[in-house]
């Protein structure tokens, strides 16, 4: 059926959501689940972990040659980490849009980073960037199986299929 196919494709998308160690430390997990949650995404994936130095590098590997590498790796392995894998229609383009800019003090009002963060190098959230990049991220800080394929009864009401 037409309506079971847009459904599957929609549970299909996928993004790596990371709330970096000021979030947690600040008390802000609980919040920032809560706006993806009340979005109508579905959450298939969460645990809390210190990264290693070594593994913060290579989820950050495509900004290697950035001068503020180095502490921010630094910085992304220096506590706990939420890290969780959300699923829904669009949820990677959409999710960065629940984020904002990667700049506080650029992202408009509303958004995460907007309402909850000030400084660039403590914007307290990371989001995937492009489904590869969703597909890579997701691999490295998720076995498939700690990934949770599961309907939801909201689904029907969010995406009006019956
Ligand atoms: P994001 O995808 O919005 O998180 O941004 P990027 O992928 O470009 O950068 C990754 C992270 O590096 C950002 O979330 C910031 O925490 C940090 N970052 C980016 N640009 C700067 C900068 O100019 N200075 C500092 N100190 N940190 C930065
Ligand atoms: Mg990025």
């Amino acid at each position: 059926m037409l309506q079971d196919q847009q459904l599957q494709a929609a549970e299909l998308e996928r993004t790596f959501i990371a709330i970096k160690p000021d979030g947690v430390q600040r008390g802000l997990i609980a919040e920032i689940i809560s706006r993806f949650e009340k979005k109508g995404f579905k959450l298939v994936a969460i645990k809390i972990m210190i990264p290693s130095k070594d593994f913060a590098q290579k989820h950050y590997h495509d900004l290697k040659e950035r001068p503020f590498f180095n502490g921010l790796c630094d910085f992304l392995s220096s506590g706990p980490v939420v890290a969780m894998v959300w699923e829904g229609e669009g949820v990677i383009k959409y999710g960065r849009k629940l984020i904002g800019a990667t700049d506080p003090q650029k992202s408009e009002p509303g958004t995460i980073r907007g309402d909850l963060a000030v400084g660039v190098g403590r914007n307290i959230i990371h989001g995937s960037d492009g489904s590869e990049t969703a597909k890579d991220e997701i691999a490295l800080w998720f076995t498939p199986r700690e990934l949770v394929s599961y309907t939801s009864n909201a689904e029907k009401w969010i995406y009006g299929i019956n």
